[in-house]
């Protein structure tokens, strides 16, 4: 299968997750799988893969709003680094508190998960409807962890790469 059919099936998963999650608030866990998704494939070093070639979310905003979209252009507060580290560590600590909080009951952790993934397609719907269909894809705090994961692994590869050439015993 190639890029683009994944892009353009994809979205069913994300239906589906939530359909059976409304249905049995049990398979809320399930979005665990598209939380770290992202990051799996960033820490294997394929970048930003998962938004270019699988995500659901993504997958559903491209497909689906491009026909209502307003396309206004994201104001430029929100195209910024500050902009994007605060709704990562804002999602980050929400979402902690929330776990906490369920404690050791899975049907609770089930539930702050699908909380957690229902509130940001909404919003990503939102901003999809009046800016452009996948404006909440600048902002998105897990393809922003990606961006930060690849980032790293980039500096430390570039930091080893000139290590290796600087080291005589390496370079003989
Ligand atoms: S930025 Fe977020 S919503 Fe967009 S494709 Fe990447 S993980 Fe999916």
């Amino acid at each position: 299968m190639n890029t683009k059919t994944h892009m353009q099936w994809s979205w069913i998963l994300i239906v589906s997750f939530f359909t059976l999650s409304i249905l049995n608030i049990r398979f809320g866990l399930l979005g665990l799988i598209c939380i770290g998704a992202p990051m799996y494939h960033a820490i294997k070093g394929k970048g930003k893969i998962h938004c270019a070639k699988y995500c659901p979310r993504g997958s559903f905003l491209g497909k689906f709003l491009a026909e209502i979209s307003f396309n206004k252009n994201l104001p430029k507060g929100m195209n910024t680094k500050t902009f994007k580290n605060i709704l990562l560590l804002l999602m980050i600590a929400m979402f902690g508190i929330s776990l906490f909080h369920a404690g050791l009951d899975y049907k609770k952790i089930a539930f702050s998960i699908f909380r957690l993934m229902l509130s940001s397609f909404v919003i990503g719907i939102i901003m999809g409807v009046i800016f452009r269909p996948r404006s909440w894809c600048i902002v998105c705090p897990m393809g922003h962890a990606t961006g930060l994961i690849k980032k790293a692994k980039e500096s430390k590869n570039s930091f080893q790469n000139s290590r290796d050439r600087t080291n005589p015993n390496k370079a003989a």
